[in-house]
């Protein structure tokens, strides 16, 4: 296990890579593990070479990132580094988004939403627990109790291009922009939480609503987004005080879908290339005073403009990589997108 210090100072833009064991059906059909995370920083993926030279079998891909952790690392300590530090954020009166990314299978809703125990869902151990139990913490501090804040949640899901509210029961939502340029997702559930249990209770909902009618569990979530939302506002007046947005991004792999026979996968794929690219320009334009922002370009952009814009508007980025010799492709391809975000 990697032993790490505090996070020192909080970034703008704050990038990890997140590395899952093999699972047991990797291990059954002795699957090999081609990446290595050598320190807190650097991840490794051991390319086969095998076409191009026999001598030389292996060539090692190095990436570095803010943070890297290995197979040992738990979502407390992933959360500790990424997530955490943005909670802070919210209660300035600031903005903050947290990312998982990686093609489906590599953890993304492990790390966010908790594990599947059987056929419920355990979602103590993820993030969005995990920052609601840090917000609450923050709201009774007596730094924060006399700011006089009351915190909502919402939950919903980006499919092909169309919002539904998974805290009321999938309907459909209207994205609509007024003459000011605020984005409203028109009738968005929004839930008053008073402690953590309020919270887990709206996570547990949402996660099952998001899951259900599926003959497979990764089949619809692994071709949407899912994003899940802490709002500060001031008790008095209602007004917007800060929104930390946790979101489950539909798996990378997806966005290569666009030769499919199907029309239908074709037009998602297509979709969900275009908002990961509009993504990946969104979070970089956060690094970069006066860069264009293609918020527009796609639906999860769209609703996350007011994220994007703004002095204290902070972001991280968590990659997740599959170990497996099967996924080296993959993994590259999110090691790639990663290493651009910033
Ligand atoms: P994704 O949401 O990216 O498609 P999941 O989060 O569903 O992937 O993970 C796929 C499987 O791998 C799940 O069974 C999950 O429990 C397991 N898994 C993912 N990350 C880890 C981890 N860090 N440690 C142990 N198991 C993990
Ligand atoms: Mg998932």
């Amino acid at each position: 296990p990697i032993t790490m210090n505090d996070p020192v100072q909080v970034q703008q833009i704050c990038v990890a890579v997140r590395k899952r064991p093999l699972n047991k059906k990797e291990n059954t059909r002795k699957e090999v593990d081609v990446v290595t995370v050598p320190n807190k920083e650097h991840i490794v993926v051991h390319e086969p070479k095998l076409k191009v030279d026999l001598t030389k079998y292996l060539e090692n891909q190095v990436f570095r990132y803010d943070y890297a952790f290995d197979e040992s690392s738990d979502n407390d300590l992933v959360y500790k580094f990424t997530a955490k530090p943005l909670v802070q954020t919210i209660f300035e009166g600031g903005m903050a988004t947290c990312f998982a990314y990686g093609q489906t299978g590599s953890g993304k809703t492990h790390t966010m939403g908790g594990d599947f125990l059987g056929k419920s869902q355990d979602c103590t151990k993820g993030i969005y627990a995990l920052a609601a139990k840090d917000v609450f913490r923050f709201l009774n501090s007596a730094k924060y109790q006399s700011e006089d804040l009351i915190v909502t949640s919402s939950f919903f899901e980006i499919y092909s291009g169309k919002v539904f509210d998974l805290l009321n029961n999938k309907s459909k939502l209207r994205v609509l922009e007024d003459g000011k340029q605020q984005v409203q997702v028109v009738g968005l559930q929004e839930n008053l939480v008073e402690c953590v249990d309020d919270v887990l209770k709206l996570i547990q909902h949402g996660n099952s609503v998001r899951t259900s009618g599926q003959t497979s569990a990764n089949q619809h979530s692994s071709r949407s987004h899912a994003v899940f939302q802490i709002i500060l506002k001031k008790r008095m007046t209602g007004r917007l005080h800060g929104k930390f947005s946790l979101i489950d991004l539909a798996g990378n792999e997806r966005g290569a879908d666009t030769s499919s026979a199907n029309r239908q996968t074709r037009m998602e794929g297509a979709e969900i290339n275009k908002s990961l690219l509009a993504l990946k320009e969104c979070i970089r334009a956060l690094g970069h005073k006066g860069a264009h922002l293609p918020f527009r370009a796609s639906k999860l952009t769209q609703v996350l403009r007011d994220s994007f814009i703004g002095e204290n508007s902070r972001t991280c980025m968590i990659a997740m990589i599959s170990p497996g010799l099967s996924s080296c492709e993959h993994s590259l391809n999110t090691l790639r997108y990663a290493d651009r975000v910033k």
